[in-house]
C-alpha cells in the first residue's frame, strides 16, 4: 500500500522536560507537539511520549477541571444538537449494540455481566441485552445525570465513582466490560485500565473504542506548528493513543487481542494524520469562557426525555434477535475495511481483548 508509506507523517518538536511524568511508562521528558486551552480553565502542552508513544497534556487536567469543562460542553452541546438528532444517535447506538453482541456470539461468548463505563445514553448496552436478554447491566460513571438517566429509562445498576478509583468489590465481578469513547478523556489512562483488568473475570471480554491518537492530536499540531498558537479544547481529549503502544500496555494488563484493528478511512484520505493544510487545523483558542455555560446556559437545556418504544420503533428492530435485524445492523456498523492500528491510519481504534 503505497498510501501507508507516506502516512501518517512523524511528529517534529523539541524534547522537553515534563511537569508530571508519562502516566503510562513513567518518562519524565517528551516531545512537544502541541498547546491547548482546555475553555478558560487551564493551558497545557501535548507531550508526546518518546518510550511508549502516548501523547497527553502536561500538566493534565484535575478531576475538578474536567468535571467543569464536561458539564459546559454537555450544556454547549444540548443547546446545539435537536431532540430529533439525539433521537437518531440513540438508534445507531442501539444497533451498534445488537451487531457488538451478534459478533460476541458468533465467537460462542455468552456474557453474563456487563459493566460499561461511561455508558451514555446506554442504548448502546439496550442493543446487547436485545440480543443477550438475561444479561445483567451496571453502569459507571462519574456523573450522576447520566447514572439517573441510565436508571430512569432502562433500569440498570448504577455506580457513581472516579474511573481511577479501585472498587475491590467489583474485582472478578464482570465477564464484558465496555469502554467505548471514554479513554481518551479520562485523567489517569493507566489506573483506569489497571482497575478494568481487575473487575474483569478470567476469561472475560474488555470492548473499547477510542480515537486513533495520531488523527486525532493533528489539529493541535498544526496550530501549533504553523501558526504558532494555543488552540482550542473544548472536548476533553486528554489523551491520544498509539495503536502499538495501546496495545503492549494492554498486554502488561493480563489482556490479550481477539479483534484489534482501526476503521473509517475518510478522515484519512483527508490528510488528517499527515497532510499540512489549513483547514485541517484546530481552531485558535479564544479562551473560552465556561462560567456562563455552567452557571447561566444550564437554564436553557430543557430535561431530555426519551419515548424508548417510539426511539426503536423501526420495522426491522422488531425482533432485534433476529437474521434481518442482524443483517441491517451490520450493513450500518460493519467495517469491510480495517487497519493493523500499529500503523496509526484511521479515525478510530477497536479492540476486543480477553483476560488472562
Ligand atoms: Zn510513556
Amino acid at each position: 500500500m503505497s498510501l501507508l508509506s507516506k502516512i501518517p507523517r512523524p511528529f517534529h518538536g523539541d524534547v522537553v522536560v515534563r511537569q508530571e511524568p508519562c502516566r503510562i511508562c513513567g518518562t519524565a521528558d517528551g516531545k512537544r507537539i502541541g498547546v491547548v486551552d482546555y475553555w478558560d480553565i487551564r493551558t497545557s502542552s501535548v507531550i508526546l511520549c518518546g518510550h511508549c508513544g502516548l501523547a497527553q497534556l502536561d500538566p493534565m487536567l484535575t478531576h475538578e477541571e474536567t468535571a467543569k469543562g464536561c458539564l459546559a460542553y454537555y450544556i454547549e452541546e444540548s443547546l446545539r444538537v435537536t431532540q430529533h438528532e439525539h433521537e437518531r444517535n440513540l438508534v445507531r447506538n442501539y444497533r451498534r449494540g445488537i451487531h457488538f453482541a451478534h459478533t460476541l456470539k458468533q465467537r460462542g461468548a455468552n456474557p453474563k455481566d456487563v459493566l460499561e463505563i461511561g455508558p451514555g445514553s446506554g442504548y448502546f448496552l439496550e442493543g446487547i441485552k436485545a440480543v443477550f436478554p438475561e444479561i445483567a447491566i451496571t453502569v459507571m460513571d462519574v456523573n450522576k445525570e447520566i447514572l439517573d438517566f441510565n436508571a430512569q429509562q432502562h433500569g440498570y445498576h448504577t455506580i457513581q465513582a472516579t474511573l481511577e478509583e479501585h472498587n475491590a468489590s467489583l474485582d472478578a465481578r464482570f465477564d464484558l466490560i465496555i469502554a467505548r469513547d471514554i479513554l481518551e478523556h479520562v485523567v489517569d489512562v493507566a489506573a483506569v485500565i489497571k482497575n478494568l483488568s481487575a473487575y474483569c473475570r478470567k476469561g472475560g471480554l474488555f470492548h473499547f473504542i477510542t480515537p486513533n491518537g495520531h488523527e486525532d492530536v493533528w489539529k493541535h499540531y498544526l496550530t501549533f506548528t504553523d501558526l504558532h498558537k494555543n488552540s482550542e479544547l473544548l472536548i476533553n481529549h486528554v489523551n491520544y493513543f498509539d495503536g502499538k503502544g495501546l496495545f503492549d500496555f494492554l498486554g502488561t494488563q493480563g489482556f490479550t487481542p481477539v479483534e484489534y484493528y482501526t476503521y473509517r478511512f475518510k478522515t484519512s484520505l483527508k490528510g488528517k494524520g499527515w497532510k499540512r493544510a489549513a483547514e485541517l487545523r484546530a481552531a485558535v483558542s479564544k479562551k473560552l469562557e465556561a462560567d456562563p455555560f455552567v452557571n447561566e446556559r444550564i437554564h436553557d437545556v430543557q430535561e431530555m426525555s426519551f419515548d424508548k418504544k417510539k426511539v426503536l420503533s423501526a420495522w426491522y428492530l422488531k425482533n432485534p434477535g433476529g437474521t434481518l435485524a442482524r443483517w441491517i445492523c451490520a450493513f450500518h456498523h460493519g467495517y469491510l475495511l480495517t487497519l493493523d492500528p500499529f500503523h496509526n491510519v484511521g479515525h478510530e481504534i477497536h479492540g476486543i481483548f480477553k483476560r488472562n
